[in-house]
């Protein structure tokens, strides 16, 4: 990677045109960067307030190498990219977040065994490759577990959650020879996330906490900052600082974790910002954007205090029809991604209603 900073005026190239490449692109044009954009999608979120689009499959590799001409340099926003095709970006433009953070984070069994390989706690986990393997991990942890599928699962999606009862043969035949993990059932009294900024020269910079409660496997509402002793933040902090260290991290990085009786344990990691994350732009000095595009742009990061203590909503299918009423709310910021249909399940925005910390 360059370590000479990126110039007002240069062109960033976000990989994906979802709502988290949008408010990549928003931050590119408050530095005074362009944005373009590749994704497959025709007036995707993204491309709406971008200078450029290349509207084109994530495994073109004459498009992507015609896109990382046009641009200084390249970075992505969701993790189902073909690790290929960002590896081939990384032979003509600096790439980052590093090709390698992505394929790690983009199978569960290899992001288990790196992060435990580092000392850092996560569930017990085992390989599960057919019913014999399912049966002897379930074995292990106490006939109740997680099974998940090793790649391309997000929000709940390619999980089940197995106890005695469980007709593993079904179950098997469901997962449909995909690999898969099975892991502990980990008793947990929160999820916290950490969302964490790691620039050229190494240098680490955490926002405090953020607390997360799902619905339906989807994250509903996140604060800040999360209900977490000093010791247990102490903690998040140098898992963040480990791993980001670890994968030769730039750029901002995501991990998810819960807070149990024996301290943090390590869910899974996101090399990119983060839904839990949005609640920063409004609520810290430097929002997680703002700080991605300056890490991967060599310059300095950002001050990742927070002034006010926060509460954001997802606005999730027709949620978003209440935009109005949102709106007319005292210390609430709206945010809607210009999406045209409210499937149900889809996010359509979010909002962050401000406090005065306490
Ligand atoms: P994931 O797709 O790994 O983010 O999991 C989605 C959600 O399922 C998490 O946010 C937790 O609420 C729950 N979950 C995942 N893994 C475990 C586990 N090993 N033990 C208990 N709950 C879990």
């Amino acid at each position: 990677m360059t370590t000479k900073p990126l110039h007002p005026g240069q062109t960033i190239g976000i990989v994906g045109g979802g709502q988290l490449g949008r408010m990549m692109a928003l931050a590119c044009a408050e530095l005074g960067f362009k944005c373009h954009i590749y994704c497959p999608e025709e007036n995707a979120p993204a491309s709406q307030v971008a200078h450029l689009t290349t509207c084109a499959a994530y495994d073109d590799l004459a498009a992507l190498a015609d896109f990382a001409a046009q641009v200084d340099v390249v970075t992505y926003e969701f993790e189902n990219i073909p690790a290929d095709s960002i590896a081939a970006l990384t032979s003509s433009k600096p790439v980052a977040p590093p090709a390698q953070a992505l394929k790690v984070s983009q199978d569960r069994l290899d992001e288990k065994t790196f992060i435990a390989a580092l000392g850092i706690d996560v569930a017990a986990f085992y390989d599960i490759t057919d019913i014999a393997s399912l049966e002897a991990g379930l074995a292990q942890t106490g006939g109740h577990g997680i099974l998940k599928t090793r790649r391309f699962g997000y929000d709940g999606k390619g999980q089940w959650r197995l106890g005695p009862d469980s007709d593993l043969a079904q179950v098997l035949d469901a997962l449909d020879g995909q690999p898969a993990i099975l892991e502990a059932l980990v008793d947990f009294e929160r999820e916290v996330s950490l969302i964490v900024a790691r620039d050229h020269a190494g240098t680490v910079s955490s926002y405090a906490p953020i607390e997360n409660v799902h619905k339906n496997h989807i994250l509903h509402q996140s604060t800040l900052p999360a209900q977490l002793s000093h010791e247990l933040t102490q903690q998040a902090t140098q898992i963040a600082e480990t791993l980001a260290a670890a994968l030769d991290y730039i750029g901002v990085l995501a991990i998810e974790t819960f807070v149990t009786s024996a301290g943090l344990i390590v869910n899974e990691i996101a090399p990119r910002v983060h839904n839990s994350g949005h609640l920063t732009q409004d609520a810290c000095a430097c929002g997680q954007f703002e700080q991605h595009i300056r890490a991967i742009s060599g310059w300095p990061l950002g001050d990742t205090q927070a002034h006010s203590d926060a509460l954001m909503t997802n606005l999730l299918g027709d949620d978003v029809l209440a935009w109005e009423s949102w709106a007319a709310q005292p210390a609430t910021r709206v945010h809607l991604y210009g999406k045209a249909e409210a499937k149900p399940g889809r996010k359509m925005g979010h909002v962050t209603q401000l406090k005065k910390p306490q």
